[in-house]
């Protein structure tokens, strides 16, 4: 899915450039990127400025400028990422600069690591405040779900292991949107980010980190300034993944916390525009859904306690599975499956059918 921003340009640019160099225009067509592409369309009423009108002019090809509506084809980078080339049909071209968001220089005093994925590791929970209230959006800056979609796997105890986002399921190459206003700290390969595969981490200006993990690429860096909903990536399955999905993560000072308590994912939604942390949000069983009262209760169990409890296991009928066998296979018993299930010993399997065996 490709990002487009329609912009209706009023053509008002002092700084408009032109390249009547053809060949300017074959070279830089080799080098474009499809990934921020901006269809602009000019006002059919709108002539192009020329400002080369000082210079001697051909008259005939001044003519032709004038007369001419330049169909803008595609779009150029630059070194400044908010400044944009826009190439047209004609061969000429312009600079245009994009809404640049407002991040504060402070954001990069803290903990500054661009090499790990975890740069608060010297930070204890204990260290952290009971609550804090963070202001996710205001007036001036926005946010954006990184990936519409349902959560495939939530933020708890998985598999023996705490897992410390969701995952939202995507297919390789959709696009992956920053979620807040902020600047890139990391932008890491798979081989330096264990299980997280090629791995964004952006540090907001509402005080929280969010990581985008199992990309299939990145295409921004560490430093660079990225708005909310701003195409950062593509999605992917580098790093431990067993399929294309995004695997997206909320922290606070390194600790992680649910980030379905910010995004309603399903609807695509914030749930609110200020949010208060909790400290005991930052456990692995507590998740969004409960209450404050449930939260701390589940926050005190251990872990693997917490695991063993809410760990089912399923099982697909296939051609020439009968309970016993499905029993023996999972190390139960005929009766317990149909417990779990609700239905009686002779009851006929049908295949493709899900039996939860634990
Ligand atoms: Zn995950």
């Amino acid at each position: 899915m490709k990002r487009i921003v329609s912009i209706i340009i009023c053509l008002l640019f002092a700084t408009t450039a032109f390249a009547q160099d053809n060949n300017f225009f074959k070279r830089m067509k080799d080098k474009l990127t499809i990934h921020d592409t901006i269809y602009i369309f000019v006002n059919a009423n709108d002539t192009i400025p020329n400002p080369n009108e000082d210079e001697e002019e051909d008259e005939e090809e001044e003519e032709e400028f004038s007369e001419g509506i330049a169909v803008p084809i595609d779009t150029l980078n630059t070194d400044d990422r908010y400044r944009k080339v826009v190439l047209f049909d004609n061969g000429s071209w312009l600079y245009y600069t994009l809404e640049r968001p407002d991040v504060p220089d402070s954001l990069r005093d803290d903990h500054w690591d661009t090499e790990t994925v975890h740069s608060y590791n010297d930070i204890a929970l204990k260290d952290l405040p009971e609550q804090v209230v963070i202001t996710l959006v205001d007036s001036a800056h926005r946010w954006c779900i990184p990936h519409p979609g349902p959560v495939t796997s939530q933020f708890k105890f998985r598999w023996h292991r705490p897992h410390r986002g969701v995952d939202i399921g995507l297919n390789t190459g959709d696009v992956v949107y920053a979620a807040f206003d902020g600047v890139v700290r990391a932008a890491l390969p798979s081989r330096m980010t264990g299980g997280y595969g090629n791995v964004l981490v952006i540090r907001h200006i509402n005080g929280l980190e969010t990581y985008y993990g199992h990309l299939s690429r990145y295409i921004v860096k560490s430093g660079d300034v990225v708005k909310a909903g701003e195409p950062i990536g593509y999605g992917g399955s580098t790093g431990r993944s067993t399929g294309p999905h995004l695997h997206f993560e909320t922290r606070y000072m390194g600790q992680s916390f649910d980030p379905e308590r910010i995004f309603d994912f399903e609807r695509g939604t914030l749930r609110s525009e200020e949010f208060v942390l909790k400290k005991h949000y930052f456990n692995i069983n507590s998740h969004q859904g409960q209450s404050d009262q449930q939260s701390l209760k589940a926050s005190k169990k251990a872990p693997q306690e917490a695991s063993a409890k809410s760990r089912k296991v399923y099982h697909t009928v296939k051609k020439g599975d009968t309970l016993s066998r499905i029993a023996k296979k999972y190390g139960t018993s005929i009766n317990k499956i149909c417990k779990l299930n609700g239905i009686r010993q002779t009851k006929t399997l049908q295949i493709g059918q899900k039996l939860r065996v634990k």
